[in-house]
């Protein structure tokens, strides 16, 4: 396909992504796609001759802004004709939202929603050609499209990779379901031939993604597809040293796979599994389907199996009914599991969901006061965490120089820990890629700081150390 020329050159793409890894996800192969097309990038909106909104419907706010940044766009736009605007992702795929961005922002020459988003190239191509803005939103899931381009970050050590579409949960809260749709998970053969891929290009790390990550394969024809025996088919790969996978739903936390994160050495030690509520009355007004006690449990088990487990989490503080009780009991929660760290999260109201119909709205600053208790709750657990790993030696995947600071290296640990930590000159660049221990010296709420070993004797690794640190 021609990609569109702007005055005799390369045309220059910009895309701006908003909400979670799926949309991270999603924007590499907007990239890989555009990069087919003949585009460049630009990484200012102003060099830009195509800016493209991969949006995000979690919560409200970042919506709000998106109207006010196409918005602001208009008068760019004026001045440089023939640049085009583009909005993908979940916002489009509410009804209501795409009324409003066709009434407010007239401007807008693409819309796109996540169930086509393998049209994108046709449909740029139909704005290139007729000049006249095109909308395109599928309210079908319709099957997964293989083979589609991907940009990545070039170099990058580490790869998201999707292996599922969707979510057949209906939590009270979530417009997750009405956006992406039903569950869809994607053939293991093809999951297995783009991380040989990934593998090949220098990829050593990989996260596989889904909404319900740990419910894969449930959907699919076969008996006995599971992550679990993913995870063993990923594992046989050469060459690829950590599996992660994210985002997990307690119910679906089953025997067989926590056996198979136990007994498979490349399946990291970290588990993000979301509680939102420690308080069982919320627990059931959010449809999560499990009690407080039965998350507690279940973390138990995960940890007698993993001894070095991390754990992290997301929490919804404020949600319509929760009284001062509740909140106490997500506090009780939070302390007595101790988290590696959390994600904290003030309810907001999402049209389409059924939360949006319950009575007893929690007041803002009540809210406010609340996520700031159990933020400081949690940070000191964090800490306290962190703090075991001080003095030892840890297996770290380097993946590059550190956004603080150019003398400095930064990778993870197998428990997804982020270690900062110094290396000579001439060995930094050669050590991009390669799993190497590092003494931690000193940690903060958020990341462990060290140097390298002196010996590089893998026996000397204590792989993540968070079995100390409950
Ligand atoms: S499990 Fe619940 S919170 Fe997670 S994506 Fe599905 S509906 Fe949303």
């Amino acid at each position: 396909m021609n990609g569109p020329q702007v005055n005799g050159r390369r045309p220059k793409a910009h895309i701006v992504t908003l909400g979670c890894q799926m949309n991270v996800r999603d924007s590499q192969t907007l990239a890989g796609m555009l990069q087919r097309m003949g585009y460049g990038f630009a990484d200012r909106v102003e060099d830009a001759d195509l800016v493209l909104f991969n949006t995000c419907s979690v919560r409200e706010n970042p919506e709000r802004k998106i109207y006010g940044q196409v918005a602001a766009l208009q008068a760019l736009k004026q001045r440089r004709p023939g640049m085009l605007i583009g909005i993908c992702g979940c916002m489009p795929q509410q009804r209501p939202e795409l009324e409003r961005m066709r009434k407010e922002l007239p401007h807008v020459d693409l819309i796109l929603g996540t169930f086509n988003l393998h049209r994108f190239p046709d449909l740029l191509q139909q704005v290139v050609e007729t000049g006249r803005p095109v909308v395109e939103v599928w309210h079908d899931e319709g099957e997964i499209v293989e083979g589609l381009p991907v940009l990545r970050e070039p170099g990058s050590v580490t790869a998201f990779v999707s292996i599922i579409y969707g979510c057949d949960y209906r939590c009270t809260f979530c417009v997750v379901p009405n956006t992406r749709g039903r569950q869809r998970s994607r053939r293991p053969e093809a999951i297995e031939q783009e991380v040989r891929e990934l593998v090949a290009q220098g990829v050593r790390e990989v996260t596989l993604l889904g909404q319900t990550a740990n419910a894969y394969g449930r959907d699919l024809p076969q008996e006995h597809l599971s992550l679990a025996r993913l995870l063993e088919r990923l594992s046989a790969i050469d060459g690829l040293e950590r599996i992660r996978f994210t985002s997990n739903h307690p119910r679906e936390m089953t025997e067989d796979l926590i056996e198979a994160m136990a007994r498979l050495p490349k399946v990291a030690e970290h588990v993000h599994l979301a509680v939102q509520s420690g308080s069982d009355r919320m627990l059931h007004r959010m449809g999560r389907r499990y009690t407080a006690d039965e998350f507690v449990a279940l973390v138990e088990r995960m940890r007698q199996a993993i001894p070095e487990l991390s754990v992290t989490t997301d929490i919804i503080v404020g949600f319509p009914g929760e009284t001062d009780a509740d909140f106490r009991a997500t506090l009780d929660l939070v302390r007595t599991v101790r988290f590696d760290g959390a994600f904290t999260f003030v309810y907001s109201p999402r049209p389409g969901t059924a939360a949006l119909k319950l009575p007893d709205p929690v007041p803002e600053p009540v809210k406010r006061e609340r996520i700031q208790e159990l933020i400081a709750v949690q940070n000191a657990i964090s800490l306290e965490r962190n703090l075991a790993y001080r003095d030892r030696t840890v297996e770290v995947l380097v993946e590059g120089q550190s956004e603080r600071s150019a003398q400095r290296l930064s990778g993870r640990t197998r428990t997804n820990k982020v270690v900062v930590f110094d290396a000579p000159a001439e060995e930094r660049h050669a050590l991009i890629g390669r799993l190497v221990p590092i003494v931690i010296e000193d940690v903060n709420t958020w990341t462990l700081f060290g140097r390298l070993a002196a010996s590089q004797d893998p026996a000397s690794l204590v792989a993540g150390a968070g079995g100390q640190a409950r």
